[in-house]
């Protein structure tokens, strides 16, 4: 008799998040792989959702998100990156930046298209592609800046390729684009009319006085791009898993067809309460020296110890080398320093496609700063 399952997916574990976050939990070590913030939401935001609720919002949402979400969204956007999203076509409200790409991906990605990934790439991607039949086309950062060489790009491109995923800023790497990324995008996107899924959750985390260079900034790319954002990043709210998608209306009509049978519509007192929230823009514009901060310290901590950090330009990720400490692999050390020493930390060659181990470890510093002060304790002593 054959087997009743065929797994779509047959060699993928659980992933790298919730196994340290696991591993963390059980060696009561201290967390800072899996990346969410260890400090209190702000009080007016969760009076604001309490609002809503007691208000009677508690059924469905409209499926594209609440109007006055989306009119926040649009007008934030457009203050800040130039480019007006178009209220009632071009935005939709999603269960987080997770669900916004799966759905866009499942949109558009037929059997045996190619989707180009760059390596390491956030977990997400590669799953989505698969179960969609498409084909990953990985291209690996190069060693040391980790940065895109848009030659190698355009010698992947084949008449297959579909779409190109960028992360900008970039977990686990903490790099950001430059302007010279995006003009390469561009004349690659418009010369093989390629989609672009643009991953922009830590879009307010970019530090030392750089910007943050959307997609959405570029009119020559509007017509090609899909951009995704996560409030659980942005107003230290990863549980509530809301977000929204941009794109232009002829993609936004292939997303929605997607997104109203995968959840059909997202909570509906938190989307409330955001749109009131987003009215303050500095709730969003403060983040980077925030967070800038909380960097900031986490290095002058660690740069007593024997760890070597590696620049973070964006996200709220700082790695360490620690090749001058040890000769294991990475998933090794991860495990060890969580065991061993009460730190947890995410190992890079997860997320390579080629397994890649240059002996880095991911730290999350969105944490309070008796948390990284206590982090650093520990890391100076290894
Ligand atoms: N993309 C990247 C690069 C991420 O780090 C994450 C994790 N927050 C997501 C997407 C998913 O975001 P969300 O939690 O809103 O689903
Ligand atoms: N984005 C978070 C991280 O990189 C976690 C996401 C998840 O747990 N799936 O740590």
């Amino acid at each position: 008799m054959k087997n009743i399952i065929n797994s779509k997916l047959p060699n993928l574990g659980t992933n790298i998040f919730s196994s340290m976050s696991k591993l963390a939990s059980e060696n009561k070590a201290i967390n800072l792989s899996q990346g969410y913030p260890d400090f209190e939401v702000d009080p007016f935001l969760i009076k604001l959702v309490n609002k809503y609720m007691n208000k009677g919002i508690n059924q469905y949402a409209p499926m594209q998100g609440a109007i006055r979400l989306r009119e926040a969204i649009s007008e934030k956007i457009e203050s800040i990156y130039h480019q007006y999203y178009d209220i009632n076509e071009e935005i939709t409200v999603t269960a987080g930046a997770t669900q916004a790409i799966f759905t866009t991906i499942a949109a558009f990605i037929h059997p045996k298209d190619e989707v180009i990934i760059f390596s390491p790439a956030f977990d997400c991607y590669q799953p989505a592609v698969e179960l969609n039949g498409g084909v990953p086309v990985f291209i690996e950062l190069e060693p040391s800046e980790f940065k895109i060489d848009w030659k190698k790009v355009e010698k992947k491109i084949s008449s297959k390729t579909r779409m190109i995923i960028i992360n900008n800023p970039h977990n686990p790497l903490g790099t950001i684009f430059t302007e010279h990324d995006m003009k390469c995008l561009e004349n690659i996107s418009q010369k093989y009319n390629t989609l672009i899924l643009s991953d922009e959750v830590y879009e307010h985390l970019v530090y030392d006085k750089n910007e943050h260079i959307s997609i959405c900034k570029y009119p020559k790319l509007f017509n090609n791009a899909i951009a995704t954002f996560s409030f659980g990043k942005t107003f230290h709210i990863t549980g509530w898993k809301l977000g929204y998608v941009l794109a232009p209306k002829h993609l936004m009509i292939e997303i929605r067809k997607v997104h109203q049978f995968n959840v059909f519509s997202c909570n509906h007192p938190i989307q409330l309460a955001i749109a009131d929230y987003l009215q303050t823009p500095d709730h969003y514009l403060s983040l980077n020296s925030f967070y800038q901060e909380k960097r900031d310290l986490f290095l002058e901590i660690v740069s007593a110890s024997r760890f070597k950090a590696i620049p973070c330009k964006g996200t709220y990720f700082q790695l360490l080398n620690y090749s001058n400490i040890s000769v294991i692999s990475d998933t090794e050390m991860a495990k060890k320093l969580t065991i061993s020493n009460g730190i947890a930390s995410i190992p890079i060659s997860v997320f390579s496609f080629y397994g890649k181990d240059e002996q880095n470890l991911r730290f999350c510093f969105a944490k309070k700063v008796e948390t990284l002060k206590r982090a650093g304790d520990i890391l100076i002593k290894i």
